[in-house]
């Protein structure tokens, strides 16, 4: 038993201190201001509706200070939250809804037809977040909410995967990788208490809570939150609020870089960037450096911490491409097919143990036990290691394909489609050949204004790759099918060749 309410240490030790500035609904929220709309909304919650520890509480909203005072709720009271796309299908919601049967459907007003018809099939109660504020107003509050039943291993929340290979998984996320993962990120990631950090990544993935969990309730800094990502605002919002860190992904970070405010921008607070989710392009890397930004490189997925591994910015030039190294607390290895570990610079899946591990799949136990065997996580990346100890990402397993008897990782071969300077952005799958088995087909997205022709392309390829890793057919398009963190959707691009 463990007192896991955090918020309301911090409300205690800085009462006055600015936890969250909602720029979207124009809220500055002090720590004993978030603490105390916390209690009201537990109340509310457990007594007018019947939400008690372990019972579900699924939520469909854009990011926003009520969704940071939910998660508070979630660690007083041992309620599980669980944070939905807005962006997903009456028909998909309906199906976590059956998955984790939620006792309430908390919705904002710009989805009420869709959660309408979402849980037209259920049994479930669906509430819109105006009237629960609205009952907020002018209650009371009860302070008595001893979490002391609450355990480690309880979860805080449900996280789902896109089902990118079949149906959603609802991964659970508990106390212990919270504990843990915030211990990790202050270690590794130099967080401080005087931080201010931008977060417009959305709370249905770990990304969102990734930038709130460590610098907000570990350390009690200050958060300024965007409901969604603007490359120009938060540009802007980094120089007026004079903020010290900025975590993003790949996509938003390039996305910046082609802001027209990114020129002028003064970002001298900025102590660092830290990218994660997928490989950031060296040409990014590179454009960030001239700005003087420094770039640290994170790994990790819903699954597991979610901070796993880091390379520091002093190492960013000479370890270029590298996730860095495993974090403090964190048990890792690499190993063959055969499950023996491999030596530095042969290719082995990650694999990942102890207290990061999330404790499973909600109400999927085959899903949990193909993916955690023995207590190890199985990441289904393919990694490399140096003598030193980093990790190079090689490819993910599934992207992985095998032509005339030879793997080829489609990273590698985007990689160098990428170095090349008329190239915007680049995908490659594999396409069964009767020759070769399969053979590498790659999308491109060129630059404005500027068109390779293929042979020139296929020429570039030759000069940097082994033949057989070079792509057979290419295809220009216009824009590449991207997921909600922006990562490209292999899925989509082998479903419209098959
Ligand atoms: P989903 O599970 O929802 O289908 P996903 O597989 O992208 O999507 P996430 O948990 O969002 O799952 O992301 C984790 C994966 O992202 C990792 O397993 C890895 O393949 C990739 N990844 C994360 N960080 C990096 C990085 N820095 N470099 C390369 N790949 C990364």
């Amino acid at each position: 038993m463990h007192n896991l309410d955090w918020i309301s240490k911090w409300a205690t030790y800085s009462p006055d201190k600015v936890a969250l500035k909602d720029y979207a609904t124009k809220q500055e929220l002090t720590y004993r201001q978030l603490n105390d709309n916390a209690l009201k909304l537990a109340d509310i919650l457990k007594s007018e509706y019947g939400l008690e520890k372990g019972d579900r509480l699924m939520v469909i909203a854009e990011h926003s200070s009520l969704y940071v005072t939910l998660f508070s709720v979630a660690q007083k009271t041992g309620i599980i939250l669980v944070p939905v796309n807005y962006r997903l299908s009456a028909k998909e919601i309906d199906y976590l809804i059956g998955n984790c049967t939620p006792k309430l459907v908390l919705y904002e007003s710009n989805f009420q037809a869709l959660v309408m018809q979402a849980s037209a099939n259920s049994q479930t109660s669906i509430l819109n977040t105006q009237k629960l504020i609205g009952e907020m107003k002018g209650r009371n509050f009860k302070t008595d909410f001893p979490n002391s039943e609450l355990d480690f291993d309880d979860p805080l929340f449900i996280l789902y995967t896109s089902g990118t290979t079949g149906f959603p998984k609802g991964a659970l996320y508990t106390h212990r990788m919270l504990f843990w993962n915030s211990m990790n990120t202050a270690l590794s990631l130099d967080v401080v208490s005087s931080d201010f950090t931008i977060n417009c990544m959305p709370a249905f993935h770990t990304g969102g809570w990734n930038v709130l969990i460590t610098p907000l309730l570990h350390k009690g800094a200050t958060i300024g939150m965007m409901n969604k990502f603007d490359a120009d605002q938060v540009l802007s919002l980094l120089e007026s609020e004079q903020a010290t860190i900025y975590w993003g992904v790949p996509t938003t970070l390039k996305m910046m870089l082609e802001s027209p405010l990114f020129e002028n921008a003064d970002l001298s607070s900025i102590r660092y960037f830290l990218s994660g989710g997928e490989a950031l392009p060296l040409e990014s890397i590179h454009q960030w450096h001239k700005k003087g930004i420094k770039i640290r490189q994170g790994y990790g997925l819903t699954e597991v911490g979610p901070n796993i591994t880091s390379l520091h910015h002093n190492d960013a030039e000479r370890k270029i491409g590298s996730i860095g190294r495993p974090n403090f607390y964190v048990e890792s290895k690499l190993v063959n097919e055969s499950g023996e570990e491999v030596k530095p610079g042969e290719i082995g899946e990650f694999c990942l143990g102890g207290n990061l591990v999330t404790a499973g799949y909600w109400n999927n136990p085959e899903a949990t036990s193909d993916a955690i065997v023995d207590g190890w996580f199985r990441t289904g990346d393919l990694m490399k290691q140096d003598e030193e100890g980093y990790l190079y990402v090689v490819d993910r397993r599934k992207s992985m394909f095998i032509s005339g008897g030879e793997n080829v990782y489609p990273a590698e071969v985007e990689r160098v489609l990428l170095s090349h300077p008329a190239i915007n952005e680049a995908a490659v799958i594999g396409v069964k050949d009767e020759k070769w088995g399969e053979v590498g087909k790659a999308f491109i997205v060129i630059k404005k204004e500027e068109a390779p022709l293929e042979m020139e392309l296929r020429g570039f390829c030759l000069e940097h790759l082994a033949k057989y890793k070079v792509p057979k057919y290419f295809e220009f398009i216009s824009d590449l099918p991207k997921n909600d963190t922006g990562k490209i959707n292999k899925k989509a691009l082998k479903s419209a060749v098959s």
